[in-house]
């Protein structure tokens, strides 16, 4: 993270701009139980998109439903989403609805249709570890939606998910063929987001194959991660974005970073005895 704040995160998201590296902002924190909480983040995110346009910035917007108290109820996260979309519909932006634990996938998709409906500058996660996700592309792929495509990052039982990593990188480019193969059709708009570089290669190499210019789909990565991978992109002609996230509530979220990669467990420990 480049700070808590969010202005932090726009001058970071800027540094990038002049490499032709877009970014997309997260606002950090999830399972909000306080409906009015739920408004504060609503109109945290609403000024974020002003101050996107007030700086005529290329940046877009991620949110997770449970930070808008989808806990509370799907109603209560419509409500705040709708807004923030409507936000982002008269500033010319973009809004991405991140996917969280399985339990919540059927709800998101369903208040995604909803939503992208009325207001096709919106695109959702879908995550390769789980058996369903294959299913739900197919059914999604014919309203023309925006996906982003990622492994999975929370833990689920091996009944919802593939439980080797192996499988979940196979499926992964299973689905990415697909939807390349909607991005041909010009059906679909697609982030592939992942750091893997194996994967990043077949990507490449199946969009060659079918024909597909290099910035008719978007590559995504987290800040601080494998940047210098996603710059080599970029100065490859491809379409690049970059994931910068803030805020105070970083703690699962970094949970979560530092389980992808015992690696990380290691780095840390090094820090907090040196
Ligand atoms: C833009 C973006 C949005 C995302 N949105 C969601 C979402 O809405 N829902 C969701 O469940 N998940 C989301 N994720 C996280 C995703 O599911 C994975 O957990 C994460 O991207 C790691 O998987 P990977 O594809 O990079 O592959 P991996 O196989 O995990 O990693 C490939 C390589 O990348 C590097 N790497 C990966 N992670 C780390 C790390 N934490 N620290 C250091 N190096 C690392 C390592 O070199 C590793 O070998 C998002 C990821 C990105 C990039």
């Amino acid at each position: 993270m480049p700070g808590e704040d969010v202005t932090a995160a726009l001058d970071a998201s800027r540094g990038f701009e002049p490499e032709g590296i877009s970014a997309v902002v997260t606002y950090l924190g999830e399972n909000v139980l306080d409906a009015e909480q739920a408004r504060i983040v609503t109109d945290h995110y609403c000024n974020v998109l002003q101050l996107i346009s007030d700086r005529g910035m290329q940046c877009e917007v991620s949110v997770k439903l449970t930070q808008f108290g989808h806990d509370i109820s799907p109603e209560v996260s419509f409500k705040n989403v709708s807004r923030i979309v409507q936000a982002a519909s008269r500033t010319n932006n973009y809004i991405w609805i991140d996917m969280e634990e399985s339990r919540y996938v059927d709800s998101t998709l369903e208040l995604y249709r909803t939503l992208h409906r009325e207001h096709p500058n919106t695109g959702v996660c879908l995550q390769a570890y789980l058996y369903r996700t294959e299913q739900d592309l197919k059914s999604l792929l014919p309203v023309h939606p925006g996906i982003r495509l990622v492994k999975g990052a929370y833990k689920e039982p091996a009944d919802r998910a593939f439980p080797k990593k192996s499988d979940v990188d196979e499926n992964f480019f299973r689905l990415a063929e697909q939807l390349l193969e909607g991005v041909k059709q010009k059906a679909v708009r697609v982030g592939f987001a992942t750091h893997d570089p194996r994967l990043v290669e077949r990507i490449q190499q199946k969009a060659a194959t079918l024909q597909i210019p290099r910035d008719s789909y978007e590559f995504q990565m987290l800040y601080g991660i494998r940047t210098e991978a996603l710059r080599n992109l970029a100065r490859s002609g491809y379409r690049c974005r970059i994931l910068i996230s803030y805020g105070p509530a970083w703690f699962p979220w970094y949970m979560r970073r530092l389980a992808e990669r015992p690696a990380n467990i290691l780095f840390v420990l090094r820090h907090v005895w040196s």
